[in-house]
């Protein structure tokens, strides 16, 4: 799939990463702690900015979470936040009229 590899290898994007890990990694999919990763909540694809740190939310990376064991990065893929959040928690039976 076609991404912006030069922005997102970048000194910059590794910089901004440590500083989201280093003041939360609590993942933005599954709620639990010990993320390794971050991601945009907005992805870039859409419009989304790459390098925005309030864009940027810790996930749980290659290995999943250790907790509940999803693998919460490709389970989130290109989609936005809200579409991932929608489909893990089961809200819809609350959402009476
Ligand atoms: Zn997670
Ligand atoms: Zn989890």
């Amino acid at each position: 799939m076609a991404t912006n590899r030069g922005e997102l290898t970048s000194y910059q994007y590794r910089q901004l990463r440590a500083r989201i890990l280093a003041a939360s990694d609590v993942c933005i999919v599954c709620g639990h702690g010990h993320a390794t990763a971050v991601d945009h909540v907005h992805p870039v694809s859409k419009g989304g900015a790459p390098l925005d740190p309030a864009n940027l939310a810790p996930i749980h990376g290659v290995k999943g979470c250790p907790v509940c064991l999803r693998k919460c990065n490709s389970e989130k893929g290109n989609r936005p936040l809200s579409a991932v959040v929608q489909l893990v928690t089961s809200v819809d039976w609350f959402a009476g009229p």
